[in-house]
């Protein structure tokens, strides 16, 4: 089989099998073999490696995948796509191809099956409708996670590896440096694929931190409380987490813990370090107990 990471193969193979890109699932295939090398460079794949791809489309990146890791699991949820993908990957006996919607997996228990629980590298080209909803439920789901290696939208990229005082900086940024080092790889024009996206892409290395930075009482309380903070972007701190249906926490609770913390009544969520979110979380959850 020919290598896809070349338009003409890839063009190929979408003609002989008649293909038509599916909007809604995000489809946009990968056409550089440059941009595909530096993501699995970047992923630092060895033969040790258990890899998750997400969407391997047409099987472009599941190729070099399979070429440099031990074993390689693809989940694909369009069904025209698994004819195609067992025709181009039917060189390798290291994958295999899950048809399936990978929101809606028990990844835990599938990577376990197939890895014994070691951890893994999730490399993929996400579709970018769900980028923010796959990586919360891969960073939140407690499997075994070594890196994630992920082409996204290139603003989401910014968002997750934001400072804060940026305009970037949110509830993202603050989710995905919680448990991860976020870097951007490379930044990725839309001719790279096709068809076009309308945006401009970049790819990005999440490195999970084997011990957490931050140490917070509650995990769970600790995302409310930064939800309810950025939920409406231009109110006080104070105001965002007194006003949130979701978390029992009155406005005189809010302003206390804020002076408490010796920050200034008016402040925004956006000011705040992760570090300074998880003292305001026990502080608040203390309170909230009372
Ligand atoms: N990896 C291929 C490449 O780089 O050329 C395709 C990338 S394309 C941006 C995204 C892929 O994700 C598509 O193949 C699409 O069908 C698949 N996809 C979309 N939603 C999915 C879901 N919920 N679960 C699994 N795969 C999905």
């Amino acid at each position: 089989m020919a290598a896809l990471g070349i338009p003409q193969n890839t063009i190929h193979i979408l003609q002989k099998y008649d293909f038509h890109f599916q909007k809604k699932y995000g489809q946009n295939f990968l056409i550089d073999s440059n941009v595909l090398a530096k993501i699995i460079d970047a992923a630092r794949i060895t033969k040790e490696d258990f890899v998750l791809e997400i969407g391997p489309g047409i099987g472009t990146m599941t190729q070099y995948l399979c070429e440099n890791a031990y074993q390689v699991m693809a989940v694909e949820i369009d069904e025209n796509l698994i004819p195609i993908l067992n025709d181009t990957l039917s060189a390798y006996d290291n994958i295999t191809i899950v048809h399936d919607d990978i929101l809606k997996m028990d990844l835990t228990k599938a990577v376990r099956e197939k890895n014994g629980g070691r951890p893994v590298k999730v490399v993929a080209n996400l579709p970018y409708y769900i980028t923010t909803p796959i990586v919360m439920a891969l960073l939140e789901n407690h499997m075994p996670l070594e890196s994630i290696t992920v082409m996204v939208q290139k603003e989401v990229a910014d968002r997750m590896r934001a400072k804060p005082g940026t305009k970037e900086y949110g509830a993202l940024s603050l989710a995905v440096q919680y448990y991860a080092e976020a870097e951007v790889i490379a930044n990725v024009p839309p001719n790279c694929f096709i068809p076009r996206p309308n945006v401009g892409s970049a790819v990005i290395r999440l490195t999970c931190h084997k011990e957490k930075k931050v140490t917070v009482r509650d995990e769970e309380f600790l995302f409310r409380v930064i939800r309810a903070s950025f939920n409406q972007r231009r109110k006080t701190l104070q105001n965002g987490l007194g006003n949130d249906a979701g978390l029992p926490v009155t406005k005189e609770q809010a302003a206390s813990a804020i002076a408490q913390m010796g920050l200034p009544p008016a402040v925004r969520g956006e000011r705040l370090s992760l570090q300074e979110f998880a003292e305001l979380s026990d502080i608040l959850q203390t309170d909230s107990m009372k």
